[in-house]
C-alpha cells in the first residue's frame, strides 16, 4: 500500500472527515485491522485566512509549499491539498513537488464525467466560486458546464464556510438556506451541485436533497483510495 500524503487543516474539521473518510475505505477494500498510510501535516488556518482575504496568494503558495515539502519528505507518494480553495495555487505548489499531487477538481470532474453530467452548480468559497481556477478547469479539461449562485447567494454560502462550518458550527438555519440555494441552481438546469469546499459535506447530505450531489472531500478521499491501492507496475 502507498502512503497518502496530506496537507489539512483548512480547515480541520474537514480533515478529520478526510482522515476517517479515507480509513474508512481502506478497511472496507482490505478487511481486518487494515488501515491506511498517512502523513498528515495539519496548518494553523487562522494566519492563512488572513492572507486569502488580504489576497496575499504568493504567500499562501509559500507556506503551502514549504509543508507539501515536508510531507514528500516524510516518505509520502502523493498529495491531496484538503481545501477547494487552496488549489488556486496548487499550480505553484505542484512545481516544487517531486510526488504527485492528486487535484481535487479533476477527481470531482472524472466522476461527473464518467456519470454523464454536462451542466453542473458549484458551491465553495467565494475563491472558488468566483475565479478561474477551478471551474475553468472542469470547462475547458473536461468540457462540463459550470454554474455558480447569483452574487447574493455566493455571499451566504461564503459567509456561512467560514463563519460556522470551519468552526464546527451546523445550524439548521443554515442547512435550509443551502437546500434553497442548491434547488435554485437545480431550476437553472443544473443536473448537480459539486459541494466544492470540503466542509459543505458536514452540513448538507445527499438524503436531505434529490438533487445530486457531488461531496468533493469524499471523491478526493475516493480517489487517494484508489492512488494507494493500485500496484507499483500499473
Ligand atoms: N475547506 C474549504 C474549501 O474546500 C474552505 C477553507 C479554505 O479556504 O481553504 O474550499
Amino acid at each position: 500500500m502507498k502512503t497518502i500524503g496530506l496537507l489539512g487543516g483548512m480547515s480541520w474539521e474537514s480533515t478529520a472527515h478526510y482522515y476517517q473518510a479515507i480509513n474508512e475505505g481502506i478497511k472496507s477494500r482490505l478487511g481486518g485491522l487494515h488501515s491506511a498510510k498517512i502523513s498528515l501535516f495539519s496548518v494553523d488556518f487562522q494566519p492563512i485566512e488572513r492572507l486569502q482575504h488580504q489576497g496575499d496568494w504568493s504567500a499562501c503558495a509559500d507556506i503551502l509549499t514549504t509543508h507539501a515539502k515536508g510531507i514528500a519528505a516524510s516518505g509520502a507518494d502523493c498529495l491531496l491539498i484538503c481545501t477547494n480553495t487552496m488549489h488556486k495555487v496548487a499550480p505553484e505548489v505542484e512545481e516544487h513537488l517531486s510526488i504527485p499531487l492528486i487535484h481535487i477538481a479533476d477527481a470531482t470532474a472524472q466522476v461527473l464525467q464518467r456519470d454523464g453530467i454536462r451542466k453542473v452548480a458549484l458551491l465553495g468559497t467565494r475563491f472558488t466560486m468566483e475565479e478561474g481556477f477551478y471551474k475553468d478547469r472542469i470547462q475547458d479539461n473536461f468540457g462540463i458546464e459550470v454554474i455558480v449562485p447569483h452574487s447574493d447567494d455566493q455571499t451566504v454560502v461564503h459567509d456561512i464556510i467560514y463563519q460556522e462550518l470551519c468552526q464546527g458550527e451546523i445550524k439548521s438555519q443554515s442547512k435550509d438556506a443551502y437546500l434553497a440555494i442548491i434547488h435554485s441552481l437545480y431550476e437553472r438546469g443544473a443536473e448537480a451541485v459539486i459541494l466544492g469546499c470540503t466542509e459543505i459535506g458536514l452540513l448538507v447530505q445527499q438524503e436531505d436533497t434529490l438533487v445530486k450531489l457531488y461531496d468533493t472531500t469524499l471523491i478526493h478521499a475516493q480517489a487517494a483510495i484508489e492512488f494507494a491501492l493500485q500496484s507499483d507496475d500499473g
